[in-house]
């Protein structure tokens, strides 16, 4: 039986405000004090807009109304990702990635049946936002909250400040008896076995704890700085590694969707707050430099404003080799980062909290699960990882080196490997392929999405039977159609 009683968390970003804020309420019955320590002057990364539905289960576990946290967050509805200008080859300008709900069971089978008679070179319907009640919500622009007679489940993540949340978090954390405490910790002491003994702080402050969370960013401060935890670099296949970020004052114009658009070297996003807009471009340092890059992003935006700043960033994309680490674990940026292409970060840091709350408590508070604990959290990455790879290999796009050698990359995981010879051979893809990657984070659907909307097909074949189009045999667009009915625009 563990002593645990003080947990000690560096960081005051989203990951360690989200972590003090599930423990304290998990745990509120517990001797166990939660300290959260961070440094103003070294401020938060403060970017980091979009979310899964994973944020909204958050929410629900902390009993935290939408009504509540959403206007203190400037937050908006997010139903879907649209992705343009990444497959130039594709009847479709643009594609959507929507996140599913209850309804589309309805659906998903005609649209995998579809895809598969689409492989064999037939002319069917197989853009994906046609197949989702979010894909037709955002197109239509209704807000996510179905009439009280719609008897299913709609799935919905958000657009955020993460700035506001972060302040909001804070709130909610000491409200549950956290303990905040601003300073730079400056020198880490170990015990003999190598596990953190305390921190000590800018002002000779000493946090003594029986565990500690690294949430302190990029820098990692207490896994990879003292602990000297391995990372693992995915750079041979996820190529960006830069970012420049130009929030704008544009007014909300009630979408509901992230955008992201295809650039020269990399690809920018759009994300629509109450009060303002979102913009990025995430790079690859080797094909473009920093000015070139803000540039283009300005260019792709309208911004003549010089007075308008970018704030540029750099990114370490891979993860640690052990999230767990004696008495230390790491969330946020500190564990690991795979670009923001999917807004999977929290999503990652939030599933890594629940993981670590049920073994740490399974396990009596003591490392007993630690292996298991790496293993699932390892998986997830490298799931993620993976699908986000599969969206630069598929890319159709000829207008620079960047592209070409994305599409051209071989080092490509056995687990997507798999996959993607599945599609190519035309057999069906089915969930035990995608759970081929035991931690998959992507739903069958999810890569239906991907590999249609980028348009992974072979050539029309030239006689064409004309039937077996199930969009059409089973009348989707009118069934969607209906199911709108139930929903309100945004205001
Ligand atoms: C370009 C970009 C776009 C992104 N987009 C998304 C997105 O759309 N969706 C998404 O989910 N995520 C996104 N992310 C990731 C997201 O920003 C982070 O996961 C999230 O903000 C959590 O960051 P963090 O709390 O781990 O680190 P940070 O916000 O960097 O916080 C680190 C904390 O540690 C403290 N600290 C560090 N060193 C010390 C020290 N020595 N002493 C005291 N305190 C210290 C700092 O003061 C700070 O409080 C994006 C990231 C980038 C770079």
């Amino acid at each position: 039986m563990s002593t645990l009683k003080k947990i000690v968390i560096l960081g005051g970003g989203t990951a360690g405000w989200m972590a003090a804020n599930l423990m304290a309420k998990k745990w509120k019955n517990k001797p166990i004090a939660i300290y959260l320590i961070e440094s103003p002057c070294i401020g938060i990364v403060g970017v980091g807009e979009g979310s899964t539905p994973t944020l909204k289960a958050f929410f629900n576990q902390m009993n935290i109304a939408e009504s509540e946290w959403m206007p203190a967050c400037n937050a908006t509805y997010k139903l879907n990702i649209r992705f343009n200008g990444w497959s130039p080859s594709s009847p479709l300008n643009s594609y959507s990635h929507p996140f599913k709900s209850q309804v589309d069971v309805h659906s998903e089978r005609s649209f995998f049946v579809n895809c598969l008679t689409r492989r064999m070179g037939l002319n069917v319907t197989t853009d994906p936002e046609l197949f989702f009640l979010n894909g037709v919500l955002a197109q239509k622009k209704l807000k996510p909250e179905a009439a009280i007679n719609f008897p299913f489940n709609t799935e919905y993540g958000y657009h955020f400040d993460s700035a506001l949340l972060g302040t909001f978090l804070k709130e909610k954390a000491v409200a549950l008896g956290v303990t905040h405490y601003q300073g730079k910790v400056t020198s880490v002491e170990q015990h003999i076995d190598g596990s953190i003994k305390h921190l000590v702080t800018d002002a000779n402050n000493v946090f003594e704890g029986d565990f500690f969370i690294d949430c302190s960013g990029f820098e990692a401060v207490l896994m990879r700085q003292k602990l000297k935890v391995k990372f693992t670099s995915f750079s041979d296949n996820l190529f960006n590694d830069s970012a420049v970020v130009i929030p704008t004052n544009t007014p909300y114009d009630n979408s509901i969707e992230t955008i992201s658009t295809a650039l020269s070297a990399g690809w920018a996003w759009e994300i629509p707050l109450a009060n303002r807009q979102g913009n990025g471009y995430v790079y690859s340092s080797q094909f473009i430099d920093s000015d070139k890059a803000e540039r283009e992003l300005r260019d792709h935006l309208g911004i003549i404003d010089k007075d308008v700043n970018a704030k540029h960033l750099k990114m370490n994309i891979g993860q640690l080799e052990s999230h767990w680490s004696k008495n230390c674990l790491a969330l946020g940026l500190s564990q690991g980062f795979i670009e923001p292409l999917e807004a999977t970060a929290l999503h990652l840091v939030q599933t890594s909290i629940d993981s670590f709350i049920t073994l740490f408590e399974q396990g009596d508070f003591t490392n007993k699960y630690q292996t298991t604990y790496n293993k699932i959290v390892n998986e997830r990455f490298e799931s993620v990882r993976d699908y986000i790879v599969a969206h630069y290999k598929l890319n159709s796009r000829h207008d620079s080196d960047y592209w070409k050698e994305n599409r051209e990359n071989l080092i490509l995981s056995d687990a997507l490997l798999h996959i993607l010879d599945c599609w190519y051979k035309g057999k069906e893809l089915t969930q035990e392929v995608v759970m081929s990657q035991t931690g998959s984070q992507f739903s069958l659907s999810s890569w239906h999405c991907l590999l249609a909307g980028n348009n992974v097909f072979p050539s029309l074949a030239v006689k064409q039977p004309g039937v077996g189009d199930l969009y059409r045999e089973y009348q989707l667009e009118k069934f969607y159609a209906n199911c709108s009915l139930n929903f309100a625009s945004i205001i």
